[in-house]
């Protein structure tokens, strides 16, 4: 074919997935293939590749020519550490959710109070609990790299690029465009990446990637970003104002704003997002009590009698254990979702419905008290985005227009960045 095509890869918790997608946004091709890892950390890392590869040779060959550019996103704080003289893996993959606390002392010591890298599980963390092991001074060449960083540089084969996303929890600054002086003053700042925007342009596919998978030697490979921010991505929702409420297993918001607002009491922080902040807040509540009360179905049959115009007198806060962070911040906080059970299954549902919907529209309150852009409009993926009786019920507590995201994978959010990629190379506004 002749139009040319956009690559997106996701590398999320459970799998891998690619959205192939012209500059209209139209779909060509998309698909998945699981991770399975054998042995030990480095064992992650080979399924990846494989996956990855797999991926690339998932796509119908005679679409691959037509493939401007890619992007890839990873899980957030998924870490390796790379001998960039010999493309060896030195250390990890250090999964996202694997903590480190051995080197909070260090990291605590030099961060200023409250930091996003203050978590066992930042990545400056990991830097710092392999740097102390490994014995400082000895890492000579070595790199640190997150996942979509390493993914990329499988694909172009440069070091040392990564993008501000990806880059927050090991301390960079996006607002400064920099590494705090804090952080580069450390003796393993070297190992850094140079930060740039996520879907910037790197370099050209290898020439031994293109041959073997049939991709142009125009194909060029652009930065990446992290999972949860692709996802948010896809529903493209660029404007301040703008917000995506994910109605999963928990219950995330994402609001675009003008303002950067970071307060680690309720986990609150910001992204960047081009020249405005993605502020993001997740709660505890969501899908994951509807489900150990009714099966999807029972959900999708009662729903169907709730009249979403009558306000639920039925006050809950549903939590699966014990403990919320945002937007109320008390880690004993008890449920609150049983009594009074009403004798209608109906009625239950529409108060649970109804008191997740106002811890929502509490959530958005609280970033806008914390000085983020109003919530004008509110985008939904996730389980919950299938339930139009709960739209219409969270539209009227929310006071805001509130639609089903058309699109929510990952993929589609990093095919975007390639998008993006590409046309900046050729000059045309995305
Ligand atoms: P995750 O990926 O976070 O596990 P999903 O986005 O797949 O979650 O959403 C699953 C959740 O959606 C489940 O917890 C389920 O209770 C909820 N869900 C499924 N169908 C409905 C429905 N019709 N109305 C409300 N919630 C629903």
């Amino acid at each position: 074919g002749t139009t040319p095509l956009y690559l997106g890869i996701d590398f999320g918790t459970s799998g891998a997935r690619y959205a192939l997608i012209d500059r209209q946004g139209a779909i060509h091709s998309e698909g998945k293939r699981p991770y399975s890892p054998v042995g030990d950390a480095a064992g992650w890392a080979s399924s990846w590749r494989a996956a990855l590869f797999q991926l690339i040779d998932d796509i119908p060959p005679t679409l691959r020519p037509s493939i401007s550019s890619i992007s890839i996103d990873g899980t957030s704080a998924t870490t390796l550490v790379v001998d960039s003289e010999t493309g060896e893996l030195l250390a990890g993959p250090f999964l996202y959710n694997e903590s480190f606390p051995d080197a909070l002392p260090a990291v605590a010591s030099i961060a200023p109070a409250n930091h996003t890298v203050c978590s066992g599980t930042s990545t400056l963390c990991k830097l710092v609990s392999w740097w102390n092991a490994a014995g400082g001074g000895s890492a000579g060449a070595a790199v640190l790299m997150h996942q979509s960083d390493w993914l990329l540089w499988l694909l172009h084969g440069q070091y040392g690029v990564s993008d501000y996303n990806n880059a927050l929890k090991v301390g960079y600054d996006p607002e400064a465009g920099a590494y705090p002086s804090w952080l580069a003053s450390q003796p393993y700042a070297p190992m850094l990446p140079s930060v740039r925007a996520p879907g910037d342009p790197i370099a050209a596919v290898r020439d031994d990637v293109c041959s073997q998978y049939g991709l142009s030697k125009e194909c060029v490979v652009c930065t990446g970003t992290t999972d949860s921010i692709a996802a948010f991505l896809a529903a493209r929702t660029s404007e301040p104002g703008r917000a995506v409420t994910s109605l999963g297993s928990t219950l995330a918001i994402k609001l675009v704003s003008k303002v950067r607002v970071d307060d680690a009491r309720f986990g609150v922080y910001s992204h960047r997002l081009d020249d405005a902040w993605l502020v993001g807040g997740a709660s505890n509540t969501g899908g994951a009590v509807l489900r150990q009360l009714f099966t999807d179905d029972q959900l999708v049959a009662l729903s169907r009698s709730i009249d979403p115009a009558a306000a639920s007198p039925l006050d809950y806060y549903p939590l699966p254990r014990k403990g919320e962070r945002f937007p109320v911040s008390d880690p004993d906080m008890a449920p609150r979702s049983l009594q009074p059970r009403p004798e209608s299954d109906v009625e239950y549902l529409h108060g649970i419905l109804e008191s997740i919907a106002r811890i929502e529209a509490k959530g958005y309150n609280l970033l806008r008290e914390l000085g983020a852009t109003a919530v004008e409009e509110v985008f939904t993926a996730g389980g919950g985005a299938q339930n139009d009786k709960w739209t219409a019920i969270r539209e009227r507590v929310l006071g805001v227009p509130v639609r089903k995201a058309e699109q929510t994978e990952a993929a589609y959010g990093a095919a975007l960045l390639a998008l993006k990629g590409a046309g900046r190379r050729v000059g045309v506004q995305s």
